[in-house]
């Protein structure tokens, strides 16, 4: 901990002499805001209680304001004169909201990835918390019927059947239902809620977790571990109370999720906490469900698709330790868990893990280090590893753990390139994919096809003069979505309704090029009349609840093809479908990020690993302009070790992560000139700093990939270390100067430690 003066003398002001006499001790307090310390105050004037712990809230002022404020430590001295130190008004928390040990995690992750303490402690809090209220009872908020409810009879309400539907529902239920139950059993409920409520006819409550939950009390036993799974929890079980780092390489279907289930119940019967992260919201009910029935105790969800109460609800039993499990995407790593005991990260390889904006992390990366600060094992969970945790099982930091066979001894889906050259493409699909598709239909089995670009058609061109719709705001072209009747811009969410005319002649022969989702699902249904077809991206299932009513539905047989976009890749079974066919990817072949080509390995291995049970083998055709690629050879003779054995080697070739260590610092501004020049002189006093050579390289500025994005033009600054150390001693150094820069207001900048994405 740091013992830099805090703030300036106008912002501490007088201190109030009444205080000093309470206590020796200053209390470092870490707010929100550009401060890179904590700041000192004096304990409050008048306190009848004990001295806060730290990790506790307090209110105190700041400048003209009062602010809430974590205490990060108390010292005995502070380097600013006493008698300008402020008091602390108030201690809002009776007890400390975190243990000491995850305050040092938090407290590492700020200073690893360049971020103000206070804003990394605030990101920790649920969004309630960050006022200065007092915390609320423990439960789990939810709503019952009220008496006029009960005693309505449902029939009532036929003229409104999906109130009948929810009020029957809520019948079941006598101590009301939570909100993520509710939801699961009904899906996206908020104007029906809200239609019931005005009736008089429901209530919100905090429901209690009640001991005769019968998912919670009764957890059914599991299949017998295969020996790769009972070596693989023998290994992990062998660490408990120390921390060591596993990656569980393990084939889609091999049983990793039996492998996490039987760890956690481990570790929850030992008295401890169990964290588990997944990449996506929409991979949690179903976990969930999955976890309720083979382990006991309440389960606390944490994502940013939670109402607020809920999430704070949630938060507060992984914080008081009632929870035994936490359930939740990459923000769940930075919650207290007070016992926590082993860490999971399914999916590790997942570009989900990185936070992209504001507090920029990793929550894989900070799992591993979480579970190093507080001794615990920790599992990274993959059918496609990561290069870099890959290297680090080379390394030996990792413990690698294989699952070679699928658990249901299911065969994996065969992999065939499919030539499209040449070839008379309909709706996108080569002659052959047509005939097997058609094929499997007859047999009545499911087929699942995969395109990466979601809406009707990638550009909108007029025939007669050439003009394309493009963004006006970024340098990128518009998406027509057809149904929604507009055209969108995939990078800053502008919109416009689609034109009749061509806005520069007025020409009324517009033509759409290209395909989406959308459009194949428009051909599909032309080409195989007979099929039921769903499609799965993020327009189809933006309502709550409606992508696993599709999976459900594909589940039971009701869906014959199924088509979508990268959704469709994580970790939903469906074991019906035995034939994948993946339009194009060609463009991952060939895109300038150094990570397109691991991410389009992964990409056709997940997809392909939906597919085929133990009777119906699977097959994954995958349509290719490129079929001699190097990549692709590989991928099919070798599968992705193969692949990544020789990915890893141009990795080291090229010196690029994981054999270097990246930071980005990146700009925008209303012109390239000032987004360039900040950057330059950045750059400047980076060099100042090393003279060269150096073990820490900086490359450009120059303009970003994507130029132009919502107006503000982007430029970058890459910073190259050969060593982790290295990199982070230097950003330690040079930071501080460049936030001294004096820039234009209308420029941010930010930094991103470790980026996945260099666009
Ligand atoms: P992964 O997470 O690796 O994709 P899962 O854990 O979901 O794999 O397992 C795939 C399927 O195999 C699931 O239906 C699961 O219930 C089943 N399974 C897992 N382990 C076993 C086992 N030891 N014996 C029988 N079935 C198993
Ligand atoms: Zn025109
Ligand atoms: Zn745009």
């Amino acid at each position: 901990m740091s013992t830099e003066p805090a703030g300036t003398p106008e912002d501490q002001g007088q201190g109030d002499p009444t205080a000093v006499e309470g206590s020796k001790n200053i209390l470092r307090v870490a707010v929100a805001g550009p401060f890179f310390e904590a700041l000192d105050y004096l304990p409050p004037p008048r306190h009848d209680w004990e001295e806060p712990r730290p990790g506790t809230r307090l209110l105190v002022p700041l400048g003209q304001r009062r602010q809430v404020g974590i205490l990060v430590g108390v010292a005995e001295e502070s380097s600013y004169p006493r008698a300008r130190l402020k008091a602390v008004e108030k201690v809002l928390d009776p007890n400390p909201l975190f243990s000491e040990r995850d305050l040092r995690v938090l407290h590492w992750a700020a200073t690893y990835y360049q971020q103000p303490l206070g804003e990394v402690l605030f990101a920790a809090l649920p969004e309630p918390l960050r006022k200065p209220d007092p915390l609320p009872e423990p439960g789990q908020p939810g709503v019952r019927l009220t008496e006029a409810g009960w005693s309505l009879d449902p029939r009532a309400l036929n003229r409104a059947p999906r109130q009948r539907a929810l009020l029957e529902i809520l019948r079941t239920a006598p101590a009301g239902m939570t909100w993520s139950n509710l939801r699961l059993r009904f899906g996206e409920a908020g104007p029906i809620l809200r239609a019931l409520r005005a009736k008089g006819l429901i209530t919100e409550v905090q429901i209690q977790p009640s001991p005769a939950d019968p998912l919670a009390s009764d957890p059914a036993p599991g299949p017998t571990l295969t020996p790769e799974q009972e070596a693989a929890v023998t290994a992990v079980a062998a660490t408990w109370g120390q921390f060591q780092a596993f990656l569980l390489d393990g084939i889609t279907g091999s049983g990793k999720t039996e492998v996490y289930i039987r760890l956690a119940e481990a570790a929850i019967a030992q008295g401890n906490q169990v964290l588990i992260l997944v990449p996506e919201i929409a991979l949690t009910p179903q976990l969930k469900m999955r976890l309720q029935a083979r382990l006991p105790g309440p389960i606390a969800v944490l994502h940013s698709g939670l109402s607020k109460q809920e999430r704070l609800a949630n938060w507060l039993a992984a914080a008081r330790g009632s929870a035994r499990l936490i359930l939740g995407t990459r923000s769940a790593i930075l919650a207290p868990i007070p016992r926590l005991g082993l860490i999971l990260v399914d999916e590790e390889h997942d570009d989900s893990f990185k936070q992209q904006e504001g507090f920029r992390y990793s929550g894989r990366d900070l799992a591993v280090r979480r579970a190093q600060i507080c001794g615990c094992p920790v599992v990274l969970g993959s059918a496609t590893p990561s290069l870099e945790s890959l290297r680090n099982a080379e390394l030996g930091r990792y413990s690698r753990l294989r699952l070679t066979e699928r658990a249901s001894g299911a065969p994996l889906p065969e992999l065939a390139l499919l030539d499209i050259r040449n070839q008379p493409l309909v709706a996108g699909l080569a002659p052959p994919l047509r005939a097997e598709i058609a094929a499997e239909l007859q047999a009545g089995n499911q087929i699942l096809l995969f395109l990466n670009r979601r809406g009707y058609a990638p550009v909108l061109i007029c025939h007669r003069c050439g003009w394309v719709g493009e963004c006006a705001h970024c340098d990128a072209r518009l998406t027509v979505h057809l149904a929604a009747q507009r055209l969108w811009c995939h990078h800053c969410g502008w919109s416009s309704a689609l034109p009749e005319r061509c806005p520069v002649c007025a020409s009324l022969d517009l033509r759409m090029l290209g395909r989406g989702t959308e459009r194949l699902e428009d051909n599909l249904a032309k080409l195989f009349p007979a099929a039921r077809i769903a499609r799965l991206d993020r327009d189809s299932t933006r309502r709550q609840g409606a992508l696993e009513q599709v999976l459900e539905a594909a589940r039971r047989g009701e869906i014959q093809i199924l088509l979508g976009t990268q959704m469709l890749a994580k970790g939903h079974d469906l074991p019906g479908v035995t034939l994948v066919g993946i339009l194009e990817l060609d463009q991952a072949l060939y895109a300038a990020d150094f990570r397109a080509a691991e991410r389009a390995a992964q990409l056709i291995i997940q997809v392909a690993g939906r597919a085929g049970r133990a009777d119906r083998p699977g097959r994954v055709l995958l349509q290719t302009r490129h079929p001699d690629h190097p990549l692709l050879q590989l991928l099919l003779r070798g599968g992705y070790s193969d692949f990544a054995r020789a990915a890893l080697a141009e990795r080291a070739a090229a010196e690029l992560p994981p054999f270097s260590h990246l930071a980005l610092m990146r700009t925008e501004a209303p012109t390239a000139g000032e987004a360039l020049a900040f950057l330059q002189q950045a750059r400047t006093l980076g060099e100042q700093l090393r003279p060269e050579p150096s073990p820490v390289l900086l490359l450009g500025p120059v303009p970003a990939p994507l130029e132009r994005r919502a107006g503000r033009h982007r430029a970058q600054l890459l910073i190259q270390g050969a060593k982790r150390p290295l990199l982070q001693r230097f950003l330690q150094d040079w930071l501080p100067e460049v936030r001294a820069i004096r820039c234009s207001r209308r420029l941010r900048w930010s930094l991103d430690v470790d980026p996945r994405d260099l666009m």
